[in-house]
């Protein structure tokens, strides 16, 4: 099996059975997002603490792209510090859009990989990027309110 074969398995399996599924109870945060091109939706539910994203769900339809992409990156990302997710968002950006800059932090072997084939089709780049473009929102959203919280916060 070759490496696109190899990346199309990934991709379906997670399509037929995506994982973090569902909203979670208690979010910091929600975010919606819709690819009209070809009628992919997702919402994102997110809850932060301590800068480290401790639970991430995703809802949506559309197709096998937007949802694996989803799939594969609240796996990815779950645990993980929001300065290395944002890293690692603009690492993803860039290899869907068939970018030559380097990326640290996506192996060949790791899962969200199986989308670099995407940049040869750009009318799907979109699909895989819908549930970053949400996770981007989510982050940047999160990181202005804990920034106001602090701002809130009088100091000596
Ligand atoms: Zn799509």
């Amino acid at each position: 099996m070759d490496l696109d074969d190899l990346y199309q398995e990934i991709i379906l399996e997670h399509y037929k059975q995506p994982k973090n599924q569902g909203s979670i109870d208690d979010p910091d945060v929600v975010v919606e997002g819709r690819n009209p091109f070809c009628g992919d939706q997702i919402k994102l539910t997110m809850r932060v603490r301590d800068g480290v994203i401790e639970d991430v769900k995703f809802a949506g339809s559309g197709c096998a792209i937007s949802q694996a992409s989803a799939s594969i990156m609240t796996e990815r990302i779950k645990g993980r510090r929001t300065e290395e997710v944002r890293s690692l968002l603009e690492e993803f950006s860039d290899m869907v859009k068939g970018g030559t800059h380097p990326h640290p932090h996506i192996d060949e072997d790791d899962e969200i990989a199986a989308f670099q084939g995407v940049s040869a089709f750009p009318t799907r780049v979109k699909c895989a990027m819908l549930a970053w473009n949400a996770l981007k929102e989510a982050v940047e959203r999160r990181l202005s309110s804990s920034s106001a919280e602090e701002k809130k916060d009088p100091r000596p």
